[in-house]
Order: C-alpha cells, then structure tokens, then sequence
C-alpha cells in the first residue's frame, strides 16, 4: 500500500468502486431469491387450489350417491308396499310413485356420472400439479441455498473493500476525500481517470490547463460530467 496521498486516495477509490458493484450484485442475487420463492409460493398455491377443488368435487360426488341411496331406499320401500297393497287405488297411487323414484334414480344417476368425470378430471390435475410442486420445490431450495452461498461470499468481499477503505482514509488527501464524498452524492463513480486526454466516462475534452494540473496529481473536475478527473502518467 502506497503512503502517497495521491495513489492512497486512488486505492480508495478503487475499494469503493469494488464495494458498489459487490452491493448491486449481492441486491440481483437478493432479487432472484425473492424471485424464486415467490415462484415456489404460486406453484403452492396452486396446489391448494387444485386440491381444494378435487375436495369439493369428492364432495359432491359423495352427496349425490347419497342421495340416490335415500332413493333407493324409498324405492325398495315402495315395491314391498306395492305388493302388499289393499286396495286398486292405493296400489294406482305407489305405482305412480314408483314410477316418479325411477326415473328420478335414472335422471341422478346421469348426473352421479357426470360428478364422477368432474371429479377425475381434476383429482388428474391435482396429480399433476402436485409431481410439478414436488419437482420445482427440490430445484428451488437448490437455487436458493447455492444463492445463499453468493451472497454470504459477496458479503465477505463487501467486508474486505469496506475494511481497506477505512484503512486507507487516514492516508489520503483530505480535500481529495472531501470533493470525493460530495460527488458520491450525485453519481456512483465520481473519480473516473483521463484517457487520451478525455474524460473516460463521457469523452468531454479536457482543456490544456486541466491536464497541466493532473500531471501534478491533482483532481480536476469534468467540464461536462462534472466527474473527478485524474491521470497518472507523468
Ligand atoms: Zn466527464
């Protein structure tokens, strides 16, 4: 580590830039992890709802055929009767009854049918979506815990650039340091170095004057980006 305030000043610079871009990676490694568990929240809700309607449908399909028990019962209950009926219009009466329960069983029996398709129908997607849930819930915890590891990675980085800027503080120019944390302020890299007698963010044209300074190791700001220019050639 150089003692110059000049080049400890650019160290500095430096450790922050690595510091900026370690907190947007370890944000992106955050937001596909909230991305993912939000994923593995939908498929979950999915589910219940898949289930909730398979439930509903057994449900139904179990009402139904007790119902059509409760007609049968009547039925049976009506043919016993019938056979030990007094009188001609007694007997006429539990004819039309039974006919009335025959047609009924036939017409719930149509429809019991139908509840039964409906029931397969979504205890099959249940199925389905339930293979889907098992799969992607695997996968995910996978991506996530591999996630975990980046960014507990990216957050010890994030502690060495912070520990090296704070080292380094007490070694570099304090005028440098202050117009560095004004300018930080407004853009994420406001030290940015000259490259062929330009700024290297923007291309502005550094005047004569300007380039004189630098030579001298000092900051000189951008005339359109308003940066922080320096240069370390001679
Ligand atoms: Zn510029």
């Amino acid at each position: 580590m150089s003692s110059d305030p000049f080049y400890s000043f650019l160290a500095l610079v430096t450790q922050d830039l690595h510091a900026v871009a370690t907190r947007k990676k370890i944000a992106n490694l955050s937001q596909k992890q909230e991305a993912l568990k939000a994923q593995s929240n939908k498929l979950q809700q999915e589910l219940a709802n898949a289930q909730a309607q398979a439930h509903t449908a057994k449900k139904n399909l179990d009402a139904q055929e007790l119902e059509i028990k409760i007609l049968k019962d009547r039925q049976r209950f009506l043919k016993t009767k019938l056979d030990a009926a007094s009188s001609p219009k007694e007997y006429f009466s539990l004819e039309t009854e039974l006919k009335n329960i025959t047609s009924d069983i036939d017409a719930q029996e149509s429809k019991l049918f139908e509840l039964f398709e409906d029931f397969e129908m979504l205890e099959k997607k249940r199925g389905e979506i339930d293979f889907q849930v098992v799969t992607a819930r695997e996968q995910i915890t996978q991506e996530i815990a591999a996630i975990d590891q980046q960014i507990r990675q990216h957050h010890e980085l994030l502690q060495e650039y912070t520990q090296s800027y704070d080292d380094l503080l007490p070694l570099v120019n304090p005028d440098m340091l202050e117009k560095f944390i004004t300018m930080k302020q407004s853009v994420e890299n406001p030290v940015v170095s000259a490259e062929n007698g330009a700024c290297s963010a923007c291309g502005n044209t550094i005047n004569v004057q300007d380039l004189v300074s630098m030579r001298k190791h000092k900051l000189v700001s951008c005339q359109s980006c308003f940066r922080l220019l320096y240069s370390v050639t001679p």
